[in-house]
Order: C-alpha cells, then sequence, then structure tokens
C-alpha cells in the first residue's frame, strides 16, 4: 500500500493546483481589494478601515474547538477545527475560521507546527509556519525594546529608584532556548549598563503577546501596555510602562501587528490567523480581533483553544469569552482512541494495537472535560478524530460510551478525506448551535485570588488542595497590598495532565496542585498562577524537528512535518 503523504506534500501540490489569491478569499466575506493589506499574493492583512466597518455586522454563531489532554504528538485539534470549518463550507455554511499563529519554538522542537495536518490544512503552510507576515518578530522586538528601555533608565541615572533586582519585564525569543532560562546582563564595566539578573522566556509566554491577542483597538493596545508592571523600586513601590513614557512607542511597533492575517484552508475557506500565545504557559487562543471579525463575518465562526479543555478551553471561556459580544454556541471536544488509551494506561510505543481495556480506562479523561464544559452551560460535541490505527471494536466502543453520557459523539476522517469527512460532525454542530445555552462563568472576578484558584483546581482538574510556595504566598500578599485582586486567573500547568504532574494520567482524583509562582499581568488584564515544574522558557528535545528540515535550490522547503 502507499503510504499517507505527509502534512507539507499535500499542502505543496494544493498550494501549486488549488489555492486561491487572497482577493477571491477575501471576495468570499464581502472585502475589496482596499479592505485588506496583501503580504504577496496568498496572505494579507486586514486594513485598519476594514476592522471598523466590519464590527458594525450582526454576529454569527460561534464554534468553540478544544480537546482532552493530548499524547506529546498533539491530538489534532487544529486539523479537526480546520477540518469542521472546511466541512460547514461544503453544506452550505457561510464559515470563517480564527486560529493562532504558530510559534517557530515547537516548529524547530518536538510538537510541529499548528497548520493542521492532511487533507485539513491552512495555507501557505510554510509562511504561516515561519515568518508569516512578521508579527512574531514585531512582537518580539517590542518586548526587547521595553527591557532595553528599562536598562537603559538604570544607566542614565535611574530617576524612578527601581530596583534592578525587582525587575519582573524579562527579554523574549521565538526559540526553546534552554541556555537563556537564566544569565546575567550589563558585565563590562559602568558603560555597559548595571549588571543584573535576567531571564528570556518563549515570545508566546510574554505579556506582550497576551495584551495583542487581547486588545480591541490601537487606543486599548497602548492602554494595556502602559498599565504593564514592569519592577518595584527599593521601596517596593510599582513601577509600570507609563512611568517610563514609552507606551507610544512600544505601541508604534505593533502598529501592524495588531491587524489579524487572512489567509485560505486547502478548501479556500477563509482563516485568520492572529496572536499565539501557548495555553500551558499563556491563555492559548488566537487574538480577541480575529474571533470577532470570523464572528462577524462568518455567519459560522469556528475557533480553537489551545491544548486541552481544562487548559485553553478554561482559558477561553473565562478569560476571552467575557470580552466577546457572545459565548460560544458550541464546544467540540477532540478525542483520539490513541490518547484515550494513552490515559487509559498503554505505553506510546504499543498504541497501533487494539486495546479496549485501555479505551474504557482512559475515556474517564473524556468524561472529566464533558464534565467540565457542560459546566458552562453551552452545548458539546465530541469529535473523535480517526487515525489509520483506529479499529472498528474501538470506535464502536468510544460511541457507546459517550452515548450513556447523552453527548453527541461524530467520527470525523477529515485528516483523510477533508470536508467529505466531516459533514456528519458538521451538521451535529449546527444542531448544537441552536440548541439553548446559558453561558455560566466558572468564577467571579472580585473574588480572592485564593477563592478563583481554588474553584479551577476543584472544579476543573479535580485538585483537592492547593499548596502554595512561599514566594507564591507573598505574592498573594503583594496582589492585596496593590489591590491587584479582582483579576481573571490564568494558570501555567502541564498539558499532559489535569493535575500539575504530566505522570498522572486519565482523570486523577485526591491530589494537591502545587503552587510555585504567581505574577500579575496587568496589561492583559490576568493573574497568571505558575504550578508544578512548568517554564515560560521551554527547551529543544534530543532530536528536535530541526533535523529533518531543509530547502532546495528553487526555494522548495522540505521536512516541515
Ligand atoms: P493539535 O492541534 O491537537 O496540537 P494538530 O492538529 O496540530 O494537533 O495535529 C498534530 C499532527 O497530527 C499533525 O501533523 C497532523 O497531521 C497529525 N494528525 C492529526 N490528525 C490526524 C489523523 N486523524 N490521522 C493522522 N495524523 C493526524
Amino acid at each position: 500500500a502507499m503510504s499517507f503523504p505527509s502534512d507539507i506534500e499535500i499542502a505543496q501540490i494544493n498550494e501549486h493546483d488549488n489555492m486561491k489569491n487572497i482577493n477571491e478569499i477575501a471576495n468570499k466575506i464581502g472585502l475589496t481589494p482596499d479592505d485588506i493589506e496583501p503580504y504577496g499574493h496568498y496572505k494579507a492583512k486586514f486594513s485598519g478601515r476594514s476592522i471598523t466597518k466590519s464590527m458594525e455586522k450582526d454576529d454569527g454563531k460561534l464554534i468553540l474547538v478544544t480537546s482532552i489532554n493530548p499524547t506529546p504528538a498533539g491530538e489534532g485539534k487544529s486539523t479537526v477545527a480546520i477540518g469542521l470549518a472546511d466541512s460547514l463550507q461544503s453544506i452550505g455554511k457561510k464559515t470563517v475560521l480564527a486560529l493562532r499563529e504558530p510559534s517557530l519554538g515547537p516548529v524547530m522542537g518536538m510538537k510541529g507546527g499548528a497548520t493542521g495536518g492532511g487533507y485539513a490544512q491552512v495555507v501557505p503552510m510554510e509562511d504561516i509556519n515561519l515568518h508569516f507576515t512578521g508579527d512574531m518578530h514585531a512582537l518580539t522586538c517590542a518586548v526587547n525594546t521595553l527591557a532595553a528601555l528599562i536598562d537603559n533608565h538604570i544607566h542614565q541615572g535611574n530617576q524612578l529608584n527601581i530596583d534592578p533586582r525587582r525587575i519582573v519585564w524579562k527579554r523574549a525569543l521565538d526559540i526553546n532556548d534552554r541556555a537563556l532560562r537564566n544569565t546575567v546582563v550589563g558585565l563590562g564595566g559602568p558603560f555597559n549598563s548595571m549588571p543584573r539578573e535576567e531571564h528570556f522566556e518563549i515570545i508566546v509566554a510574554s505579556e506582550l503577546m497576551a495584551v495583542l491577542c487581547l486588545a480591541q483597538d490601537i487606543d486599548d493596545l497602548k492602554e494595556r501596555i502602559s498599565s504593564i508592571l514592569i519592577a518595584y523600586t527599593f521601596d517596593k513601590k510599582p513601577i509600570f510602562v507609563r512611568d517610563l513614557h514609552v507606551e507610544g512607542a512600544i505601541t508604534v511597533l505593533l502598529k501592524d501587528a495588531l491587524k489579524p492575517n487572512l489567509v485560505q484552508t486547502l478548501e479556500n475557506t477563509p482563516a485568520i490567523i492572529h496572536g499565539g500565545p501557548f495555553a500551558n504557559i499563556a491563555h492559548g487562543c488566537n487574538s480577541i480581533l480575529a474571533t470577532k471579525l470570523a464572528m462577524k463575518l462568518g455567519d459560522y465562526a469556528v475557533t480553537e483553544a489551545g491544548f486541552g479543555a481544562d487548559l485553553g478551553g478554561e482559558k477561553f471561556m473565562d478569560i476571552v469569552a467575557p470580552r466577546l459580544s457572545h459565548a460560544p454556541n458550541a464546544i467540540v471536544i477532540v478525542a483520539t482512541i490513541r490518547a484515550l488509551k494513552y490515559n487509559g494506561g498503554q505505553a506510546l510505543s504499543d498504541i497501533q494495537n487494539e486495546d479496549l481495556n485501555a479505551l474504557n480506562l482512559g475515556f474517564k479523561n473524556l468524561k472529566r472535560h464533558i464534565h467540565n464544559m457542560r459546566y458552562y452551560h453551552v452545548p458539546v460535541v465530541v469529535a473523535i478524530n480517526k487515525f489509520a490505527t483506529d479499529t472498528d471494536n474501538e470506535i464502536k466502543l468510544l460511541t457507546s460510551l459517550c452515548d450513556e453520557l447523552g453527548v453527541d459523539v461524530q467520527l470525523a476522517e477529515i485528516h483523510h478525506e477533508g470536508s467529505k469527512g466531516g459533514q456528519a460532525l458538521a451538521k451535529a454542530v449546527v444542531k448544537a448551535t441552536e440548541k439553548e445555552s446559558q453561558y455560566t462563568r466558572l468564577y467571579e472576578d472580585e473574588e480572592t485570588t485564593e477563592a478563583k484558584i481554588a474553584t479551577i483546581a476543584s472544579e476543573v482538574y479535580g485538585a483537592n488542595n492547593v499548596e502554595y510556595s512561599k514566594k507564591a504566598r507573598n505574592q498573594l500578599q503583594t496582589l492585596k497590598d496593590n489591590a491587584w485582586d479582582d483579576l481573571p486567573i490564568c494558570i501555567a500547568k502541564t498539558q499532559y495532565s489535569l493535575s500539575d504532574d504530566p505522570k498522572r494520567l486519565g482523570s486523577p482524583k485526591d491530589f494537591t496542585l502545587h503552587v510555585t509562582d504567581i505574577v500579575p499581568k496587568l496589561g492583559a488584564g490576568f493573574v497568571v498562577v505558575l504550578t508544578g515544574n512548568i517554564m515560560t522558557m521551554p527547551g529543544l528535545p534530543k532530536k528536535p524537528a530541526a533535523l529533518n528540515m531543509d530547502v532546495d535550490n528553487e526555494g522548495t522547503i522540505g521536512g516541515l512535518f
């Protein structure tokens, strides 16, 4: 048998034969060539004027795609989100997709890109996965410009009395670079700034990424940037970007990055790809502007939240949804038989073999996520992302386990078949969006930080206890002292488990959530709570994906998944 082509092989054939000029894609959603700013023939940004104009339209239905806890390879959440959008389009629904921009960290590292797979991809996939329209670079530049301005302020006499040991703003790169997690800057004597400890983050974890993703327009972006906490003084008073008077300069650097990007799927469905915070260390959703545009320009908008429903899903519902005109009308939970068996104890090396017992055990993980998403009182549909190795017995068992819970379940074969493999799912999702929903939040912002953390830990993760490190306790006090207590919570946690321990699979019970640090992100408007051993600068694996990549003399890239 011929082996199934790789993602990049499928994408490259399509890019050659079927990809439409971006003006044609814009036209599908009622935009003229004046409404977009093309970056080449197949990518464009929305013009400022077309964003404003679009916002006056009525909202379509919003569909949120999330998933169970994944295996290290990912569970095909982006693939299903893209395939679902194509399937909706193929049954005659005007659909617009909103997704995150890939980060080069996982592209070069281990998880791969974020442009889907098989016959459900967004294109041009090489561009989107690499430099795209430069948003990541603009953000990186802005983050490091702010860092340089802080160090320069200290070097030039430190009028604000900033304590160099208490600078909280970190430099950032879009690279998994563990060597830069902890470093020293300013060595070399008095002409080379003040020596101090510095820490790099990956750009997708930086507060500026969250700020870009939550800003509603340039004024809001500037206001949020001016509110970013950058340091404390020697007498522990907070210093903000506004104290340095550089919010204007930082906003200038992000003027174009704020505009969402328009591309297309393999089946020419319009896709808005913008902003890319990771869900394990940040809030995990594409920009609010992208989601809003998708809702305004489509009768159906499909968006995705990173990693499982415990991370991106919860953050979408508690941080993002209150900032949209309405909450999702339906939630799709992507499950794979592989990942459920992995959650049920089957070894990864064995995962292609039928194991009904492991599937039965691992189903607990899906059950927990269904329970969690039902909490928000929005209709839930389960999509089984079909892999070639799934057996009929396994599919039958999983379907009947879902039936027992009274949740609608559909097999999605979009990876191998494109939209025609997802029409049943699309119809089920349309039906779900027509049901009554009564969006309910998990917590109120006015509750204390500890109460909010306790609610997420017990209601979403299933923990029975939360333990705070000394550093985290001190931070709780700082939040109280400064009246920063009424913000939503953004938990940084491993994506592999509902707990903070990546090895505890399934649906763990009676465990303690370990809070190691708490970081107020006042520009983003949330509090980041770090748990377990999670770090905001990932490292590269022993065999990074970079080893497979190459480009020929014509500029054709190979080995990008
Ligand atoms: P996630 O969004 O959950 O991280 P992705 O959609 O990015 O996952 O998919 C991760 C990888 O898995 C991609 O390379 C994709 O081609 C592959 N994949 C997804 N679904 C399937 C499937 N049904 N069969 C085979 N490979 C798949």
